[in-house]
């Protein structure tokens, strides 16, 4: 007698699936679709914090400006210092920083000189103050100095017309500062791009509502306005969008007409109230994938209208997932940043971290030190991709290879700092 079968579509709880696309190739194939937006906009120093340079900066001037003493001593010319023995100089002068010494000192003359001070004419070598004994006019020195010593040459820093900033660079602290030694005021930044998102699920409630039996508070809007925000967009919350097929058509277009990106969560999987994807089909230019990750496997990219598109799974830790992995790196090409590969490290696991071969893993870990102040990692409690206290209590990632089955404590793992993405 025939046994009946039992259908095996492949589904989110496998590992090996054949049709699911690795992450980096997603990570590449998303990157390659997106160019930068093309508005600059002329801004402050101070607001260009956080923003992203749109031409390379020259500088206009030489840093030091002025060869310039790096000690408080005596400056002298070096044809002065003595080969063996000591030599007594007459001090003729001082020269003190932002008041030069104007004269022009003759052989065995020093000029008495303070740290930034500019070099007097003719003297090119300082001597610090501690290796010269003075005596009322005149300072005695020995031997043991070089000619040119403790002299910081014009333009040693950067050179007039160097470029210091190149196109695409995040604006940090201490650009800010550099950009003020050069006398730099204003600079031209891309303009800030538009991020619209909302959420999906007839399950959604908004901070505020009571929650009926079976009903959970959208949390999805909230950690994607905190990373959104955090690299610099401007947000349009666009709230919950029920699962109803008119109001999900309806939302996607209003998207299209007003951003540079629109981020769904929720409803890319194949469940029946599913209407992101038909939805798309109407308005968009949407590719469907697997991800061979955990957590985190459907995702949808492609474009509606003129803004690009990210479909991300509604689980509240895949939604960060998938952002960091797949929406951050375009949104920084979107923006105008030069991409920068973050720094992995290498940390010894205290925990156990059960794992089937198939996907990459992104567990969420705490990064420390041991008592030898060697890096170790622990998991943060269960690892469920709904439970966000998972990702809030952790600081890294703990990076588990595709084909990597469970690690034991004491196995070195490669680990993901959000100081690196965040
Ligand atoms: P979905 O992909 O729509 O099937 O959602 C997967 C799981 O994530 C379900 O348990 C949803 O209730 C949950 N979920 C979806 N969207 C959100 C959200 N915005 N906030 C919190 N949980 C969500
Ligand atoms: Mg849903």
């Amino acid at each position: 007698m025939n046994q009946p079968t039992v259908k095996a579509d492949p589904s989110c709880m496998d590992d090996y699936d054949p049709d699911s696309l690795l992450a980096d190739d997603a990570i590449r194939r998303i990157c390659d679709q997106v160019a930068p937006v093309e508005g600059v906009e002329k801004v402050a120093i101070r607001s260009a914090l956080q923003r992203i340079l749109a031409t390379d900066l020259h500088s206009t001037i030489d840093v030091p400006g002025q060869t310039n003493s790096a000690m408080d001593g005596y400056a002298l010319q070096s044809g002065d210092l003595p080969d063996d023995g000591s030599r007594t100089l007459k001090v003729v002068g001082t020269a003190w920083a932002g008041r030069p010494f104007e004269g022009a000192p003759g052989p065995a003359e020093c000029v008495r000189i303070m740290t930034g001070a500019p070099m007097p004419a003719k003297m090119d070598t300082v001597v610090m103050q501690e290796h010269a004994s003075r005596d009322g006019d005149f300072i005695r020195i020995d031997a043991r100095h070089k000619p040119g010593q403790n002299v910081r040459a014009a333009g040693e820093d950067i050179a007039a017309g160097e470029c210091v900033l190149p196109v695409g660079k995040r604006i940090t602290p201490a650009d800010l500062g550099l950009m003020a030694s050069l006398g730099i005021g204003e600079i031209r930044v891309r303009r800030r791009i538009r991020a619209a998102f909302f959420s999906t699920g007839d399950e959604l409630r908004s901070i505020g509502e009571p929650l009926a039996s079976g009903m959970i508070y959208d949390s999805n809007r909230y950690t994607l306005y905190g990373m959104l925000a955090r690299l610099g967009a401007d947000i349009l919350d666009m709230g919950v969008i029920p699962d109803r097929r008119e109001d999900t058509f309806k939302a996607f277009r209003d998207a299209a007409g007003c951003a540079d990106v629109l981020i769904t969560s929720g409803g890319v999987s194949v469940g029946d109230a599913d209407f992101v994807k038909e939805a798309l089909d109407a308005t968009g230019r949407v590719e469907f994938w697997k991800v061979a990750m955990k957590p985190g496997r459907p995702l949808a990219f492609g474009s509606v209208g003129d803004a690009l598109f990210f479909g991300l799974p509604g689980n509240p830790v895949s939604v960060m997932v998938t952002f960091y992995l797949f929406v951050q790196p375009a949104l920084r090409r979107l923006m105008g940043e030069l991409a920068q590969a973050p720094l992995l490290l290498k940390a010894r696991s205290e925990s156990r971290l059960r794992k089937k071969a198939g996907r990459t893993e992104y567990q969420r870990g705490v990064l420390m030190d041991d008592a030898n102040g060697d890096l170790v990692v622990k998991k943060t409690g269960p690892q469920g991709s709904g439970i966000l206290t998972s990702m809030s209590e952790a600081n890294c990632f703990v990076i588990l290879p595709l084909e990597a089955e469970s690690v034991e404590p004491g196995d070195i793992v490669t680990v993901l700092p959000f100081s690196e993405i965040a």
